[in-house]
């Protein structure tokens, strides 16, 4: 019995050394992600979408047409709150028509505070060459095919992502309600994956050229108010950001690089090629908290993070690439490295606080009153 139970301990503690360290599945370890696109430009996307998700605090992305004159100004304001522009060729023909650099130029040559390294298919029609699209973009989305609703892997092909169109030409999911976004925001959670919709023009609004398979824009409310109410287990957000994180996420090697009973070295690193992307999108990590510690702190290249402890792990974001992650238990470790930090961290109720000037803060640098 005896040497059944060290058996048992050895593949225990085996276990959880394997999974010392671990990077999530999607941002801030929710189930699932999704990702809204829109479209041809449509003026609704300006008057209604934007303001819609800006309500909700999520991020879309919007793939323009660069010859249907596009209200430049309307999606430089889009992006300038962090909303994503991509392209949706220049002239929407059949399979780009060799379009794939000369839009993006377009859109780069309007837009600023981003790249533009997503491209969306007009009439989801892929070329036969995908040389091109490699060479200018990151991802690319189509839509139907088998992959509506992807599973943690993301999609089989970058260049090839599907979607789900929406609106009344929806007839698979029907998304012309709430209930019906939810319900596929719902499988999507099921299946810890990734679901892209990808929506025309508003009921009732001016779509311009969008005028496809029109969506009523409380459907859209009803889905982001669903995910806002299950934040846990929806990442809402534009295609570029899961593309960079899923990307990340499979290609990056986390590992413990050395260590003692006070502080730990782990490093974060990946070799995808940064030519179309830096690939920097922050991971979300966790490492468990040493025995006996009742305080942690974490660094990345000297600047130190913001973190929360539950469940005997330290969660945290840091960049792939952006230097050794330092994981200390006490504030002189963290003080040697960074500089000026005066404040003094305790943890209370497994959260921890953050408290400097007579005040406290959680890990986000809120006040808590
Ligand atoms: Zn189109």
């Amino acid at each position: 019995m005896r040497k059944f139970f060290t058996l048992l301990c050895a593949a225990i503690c085996c276990a959880s050394w394997m999974n010392a360290q671990e990077i999530a599945n999607w941002s801030g370890w929710r189930t699932a992600a999704a990702s809204f696109t829109f479209d041809d430009g449509a003026p609704s996307h300006i008057t209604d979408v934007g303001p819609l998700f800006d309500e909700y605090g999520y991020k879309a992305t919007f793939f323009l047409v660069t010859n249907w004159n596009p209200n430049w100004e309307g999606f430089q304001a889009l992006v300038d709150n962090g909303h994503e522009v991509g392209s949706h060729s220049k002239s929407h023909g059949q399979n780009m028509q060799g379009e794939e650099k000369s839009s993006k130029d377009s859109i780069n040559a309007h837009i600023t505070g981003q790249d533009c390294n997503t491209v969306g298919y007009p009439n989801c029609n892929a070329p036969s060459d995908f040389t091109a699209v490699r060479a200018n973009y990151i991802a690319a989305r189509t839509c139907n095919g088998n992959e509506m609703i992807m599973d943690t892997n993301g999609p089989a092909d970058w260049y090839k992502v599907g979607a789900i169109i929406t609106g009344s030409n929806d007839v698979t999911y029907q998304t012309t309600t709430a209930e019906a976004f939810v319900a596929v925001l719902q499988q999507a959670v099921q299946k810890a994956g990734w679901v892209v919709f990808m929506t025309h023009g508003i009921v009732g609004k001016n779509n311009g050229m969008a005028s496809y398979s029109p969506t009523p824009i409380d459907a859209l409310r009803g889905a982001l108010q669903w995910a806002q109410n299950n934040d846990n287990d929806i990442w809402v957000t534009t295609f570029r950001n899961v593309v960079m994180y899923c990307k990340e996420r499979q290609a990056t090697s986390f590992t413990q690089v050395s260590g003692d009973n006070s502080r730990k070295t782990y490093s974060l690193t990946h070799n995808i090629a940064d030519n179309l992307c830096q690939y920097d999108y922050p991971l979300s990590l966790r490492v468990p908290l040493p025995n006996g510690w009742n305080s942690a702190y974490v660094s990345q290249a000297g600047h130190e993070i913001n973190l929360q402890m539950r469940d005997d792990y330290v969660y945290f974001d840091a960049i792939p690439n952006g230097g050794d992650i330092v994981l200390s238990e006490t504030a002189e470790a963290i003080d040697n490295i960074t500089t000026a930090i005066t404040a003094t961290k305790c943890i209370e109720n497994g959260i921890l606080l953050i408290k400097r000037n007579g005040k406290t803060y959680n890990a986000q640098g809120a006040e808590i009153k």
